[in-house]
């Protein structure tokens, strides 16, 4: 979503007359569009920050927007910590963000700009330009999250569930297809439960209305979405899934623990049994599609008993890919307050473990995959290694391919060759 966020404000600001640069300290103004999803990212930003300090102190600039979830928390006390920081806005103000760099620039104001509230909405209209890969786009179909899980500081920086007009995103949709754009992602904290909130004429539109709306456009080639909450993943999204066409069969399902009290802890609202029918029927309704997961481990009051539930649900699943996590306590939500936190180190030993049992299972699954076929889109030169691109299957699996550079865009038959449980080797057929 935030990269979204920053090819929208690419858009913005380039047709402002601004110029974007690869020389952030020789530039005016340096955009961060920032996540506090966990305390990392949080100190990660905050080191960056720092890094400005002898620029501005010798030169007065670059000026900085720091935008996103972070701002939304830290707000005011940024600027103060980091006089270079002059513009700060959340997530559900970047409409009010190009005006404000201007303004922070000619005139050398501080803005700070914070949420009107968790249901006020300040968006960008603008259509994304994509940066990083001109082949692939995101469009945001949904802003903010109702589900307050009690690990999450998303509904309190994002704001409350709020879906975009389906109009709006066809259109935005169609002016990347007619750009050059293949492959769409459609984004939301929660994308199933899209529409939900619409009172007026387009109470019907929901999210698999949405799917085929898009899935239909003239030049799209692929269309993926993310992501989805268990319990809002209808059969009616199966069924237009199933239809075939261009929507991807690979789906992110998080299941974030494995145990039936920690999901009860966690206000998932689903158990470990309805998770696994819920896969069940995916596998019925889209076979040999691909279903990868997000999983926390050290949730609060989390016992050994209950951690290993996790594991033998990554082994019972059989998942092509696990994000996993030790959990992070973040202000503000329930889980941080409670006092049975699990010890750092403990964590660390669990993480440890559930990418191990992981890792084998994504490397017999990818190993499966050798000496067969797929087609692949291969959307950009591979960062390592020279004339081999790197591109991925519908089933979203990364696959380096050596094929000249023109080829780029193009989607090819490729044999795979070699596999680790992160990505496939293969030649063109
Ligand atoms: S559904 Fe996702 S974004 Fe929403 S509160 Fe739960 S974890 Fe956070």
């Amino acid at each position: 979503m935030n990269a979204y966020d920053g090819d929208r404000l690419r858009g913005a600001m380039t047709g402002r007359g601004w110029r974007e640069t690869d020389d952030v300290f020789g530039s005016d103004f340096a955009i961060f569009v920032t996540c506090c999803i966990r305390d990392k990212a949080e100190q990660k930003v905050l080191s960056e920050l720092g890094r400005f300090r002898a620029s501005w102190e010798r030169k007065g600039r670059p000026r900085i927007a720091l935008l996103g979830c972070m701002a939304e928390r830290a707000g005011a006390e940024l600027p103060k910590r980091f006089p270079w920081v002059r513009v700060v806005a959340g997530p559900r103000r970047l409409g009010a963000v190009p005006d404000a760099i201007t303004d922070a620039y000619e005139n050398g104001r501080v803005r700070v700009i914070p949420s009107a509230g968790p249901r006020a909405l300040d968006d960008l209209y603008c259509a994304p330009v994509p940066n990083a890969n001109r082949h692939k786009a995101y469009v945001t179909i949904a802003h903010g999250c109702d589900q307050f899980c009690s690990y999450c500081i998303v509904p309190h920086v994002r704001g409350r569930f709020a879906s975009r007009d389906p109009d709006e995103i066809i259109r935005e949709a169609s002016s990347l297809v007619e750009g050059g754009v293949k492959e769409i992602t459609l984004l939301g904290q929660n994308v199933n439960t899209y529409g939900r909130d619409f009172v007026d004429g387009r109470s019907g539109c929901r999210f698999s209305n949405l799917l085929s709306d898009v899935a239909s456009l003239k030049g799209l080639r692929r269309l993926r979405f993310t992501t989805s909450h268990p319990v809002d993943f209808t059969d009616d999204i199966l069924d237009v899934m199933s239809g075939g066409g261009v929507i991807c069969p690979s789906i992110n399902l998080p299941v974030q623990a494995g145990s039936d009290k920690v999901l009860r802890e966690m206000n998932r609202r689903y158990t470990r049994a309805e998770y696994l029918a819920l896969i069940g029927r995916v596998r019925d309704a889209l076979p040999g599609a691909a279903i990868t997961t997000d999983l926390i481990v050290g949730f609060p009051g989390e016992t050994e008993r209950e951690f290993e539930e996790s594991v033998s649900l990554l082994e019972e699943v059989r998942f092509d890919l696990a994000h996993t996590a030790a959990y992070s306590p973040r202000e503000g939500t329930p889980a941080a307050a409670r006092d049975d936190q699990v010890p750092a180190g403990e964590k660390a030993r669990r993480l440890v473990r559930v990418n191990e049992v992981q890792a084998l299972i994504s490397r017999a699954i990818n190993k499966s995959m050798e000496g067969r076929t797929f087609e692949v889109m291969l959307d950009e030169a591979a960062p390592r290694g020279e004339g081999l691109l790197q591109g991925r299957t519908v089933t979203d699996k990364v696959v380096l391919v050596r094929a000249p550079g023109e080829m780029e865009g193009s989607i090819r038959g490729v044999r795979v060759t070699a596999s680790t449980p992160w990505c496939l080797e293969g030649d063109l057929t």
